[in-house]
């Protein structure tokens, strides 16, 4: 079976979060169970290298405004098409935004033209390459199934990936024809969204059948307060919804091979992990304490609640924990962590940016993860936490809830606690799953033996990379 994916990052060539991470590993799962995935990814400054020793597979005399071309490399074990349009990528900065901060002002004509060109190739295939179904991820892609409806041409069946509603790329009304859209797409069972374009909605509204990234957001999803407007659209189309657990690509982040940590372990070789931490805090300039080494590593925006770490942090300073955070995003939640890094010196460590060696090394040397998000359609970095041995803290919502066991006293005396949940969702709460946690810590038989299984507890593609091809077949034989 022949899949195309089509989306805006792919990991390692090109991420700003973890829809890249998704894309990097799901076609590496999926090849072992004989499936082929292609990815068609825009060919971004950070690519023409690797777009230079690739093959041209097809090209496109006017993609909105310009000549491209795509081009075919293996890389890194994956197929990679390359959506080469200099005029739509070649910019520095941010894939998403400019220089100021704020959405490329052609940001409509850069992804449409990634549903366009994933349209063309879904219809006509390159390379002696024909997909049996077409699988787009998130807003970026979202208009490849109207283009491939309004062609009349006979295409495959598509599904489409929400990783996130909160972006739903939206556009005014005027752009239809820039978008090379036919009129008659401006529907409410197409690309129209309150009078305006809506990219999400018409990859759902069109595509054959809708996947989300964990079981817990689907359902979320189906609510107001989580559909973010288009909870009526996807309660109409409930019975082609599923959730499927994301997974994490268990070679690149492998605390037994992890090239980034300075000492390498494994739940036989817990001691070795401290090394990991004394190399965290010199970096971040934080003292050896007695409670436990919290990180996190983010996005800064509202969604990951971390607004609700800052009004805990003197509670977690008392509990004699520290805090190493990495992120990056909000101008206001950086300056406020950066403040209070000057305000706790030595218990409280910030570097603003995007890090990924930093990121695994967080991982491999702290004690504990905090992702207090208010939502996460699946979250990856709890994900990591557990492979790791860093216990995840998580908020009870989305993905988090569904991959944490928390270690209230049944789970505890059970011996299936791999972390510490809290609900609802504010500050209050945060500050006690902090405590109990802290309190976890002072007793390190149990948190040892948390450690150990949160390590083995199964958090790899296997199952999940079944779902989907269980849903691209099930398509193809209708
Ligand atoms: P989201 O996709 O909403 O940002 P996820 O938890 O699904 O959240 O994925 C986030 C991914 O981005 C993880 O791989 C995480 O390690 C990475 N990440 C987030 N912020 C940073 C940062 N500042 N530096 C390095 N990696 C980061």
């Amino acid at each position: 079976m022949n899949v195309l994916f089509v989306a805006s990052e792919c990991a390692p060539f090109m991420k700003t979060g973890g829809l890249a991470d998704v894309i990097g590993a799901v076609p590496k799962a999926l090849a072992a169970a004989g499936t082929n995935v292609r990815v068609l990814i825009p060919a971004y400054p950070a690519l023409h290298d690797l777009a230079g020793g690739g093959r041209s597979v097809m090209l496109l005399d006017d993609l909105f405004g310009g000549k491209a071309e795509v081009k075919a490399v293996n890389a890194q074990g994956l197929d990679v098409l390359l959506l080469v349009a200099p005029h739509l990528y070649d910019r520095d900065g941010n894939i998403y935004l400019g220089p100021d901060g704020k959405d490329w002002s052609d940001n409509h004509l850069r992804f449409a033209a990634l549903g366009y060109a994933g349209a063309e190739l879904a219809i006509d295939g390159a390379d002696g390459w024909t997909p049996d179904v077409v699988n787009l991820h998130d807003w970026q892609a979202g208009l490849l199934p109207a283009y491939l409806s309004q062609s009349g041409r006979s295409a495959p069946p598509a599904v489409m990936t929400i990783h996130n509603i909160a972006f739903q790329g939206l556009f005014d009304a005027s752009e239809l024809a820039n978008l090379k859209l036919k009129a008659e797409m401006f529907a409410a069972d197409a690309v129209e969204y309150y009078g305006k374009i809506s990219f999400l909605k018409a990859g759902l509204a069109l595509s054959d059948r809708i996947t989300t990234v964990s079981p817990s957001y689907a359902c979320e999803l189906l609510t107001p307060e989580f559909g973010m407007g288009l909870d009526g659209l996807l309660r109409e189309r409930r019975s082609d919804l599923s959730g499927i657990l994301n997974g994490i690509d268990l070679e690149m982040w492998d605390p037994e091979s992890d090239p980034h940590l300075v000492e390498n372990y494994s739940p036989r070789s817990l001691k070795r992990k401290e090394a990991n931490k004394r190399e965290v805090e010199a970096r971040l300039g934080l003292q050896r304490r007695d409670g436990p080494l919290f990180c996190v590593v983010s996005r800064l925006t509202s969604q990951k609640g971390l607004d609700m770490l800052l009004e805990c942090l003197p509670g977690l300073v008392a509990e004699g924990a520290s805090l190493a955070l990495l992120g990056s995003g909000d101008s206001a939640l950086e300056r406020q962590f950066a403040e209070a890094s000057r305000r706790h010196p030595g218990q409280v460590g910030v570097v603003i940016g995007y890090d990924e060696p930093l990121s695994h090394l967080l991982q491999g040397g702290s004690d504990a993860i905090l992702i207090p998000s208010r939502f996460e359609p699946c979250g990856l970095t709890q994900l990591y936490g557990l492979r790791y041995g860093t216990l995840p803290v998580v908020a009870r919502t989305g993905g988090l809830a569904d991959t944490i066991i928390d270690a209230n006293e049944a789970a505890l005396a059970a011996q299936c606690a791999t972390g510490f949940q809290f609900a609802p969702i504010n500050a209050t709460m945060l500050e006690q799953a902090i405590a109990r946690a802290c309190a976890i810590y002072r007793q390190p038989g149990i948190w040892s033996a948390m450690v150990r299984r949160a390590m083995r507890h199964p958090v790899g593609w296997d199952v999940s990379a079944a779902a989907y091809e269980a849903i691209y077949r099930s398509l193809i034989a209708d």
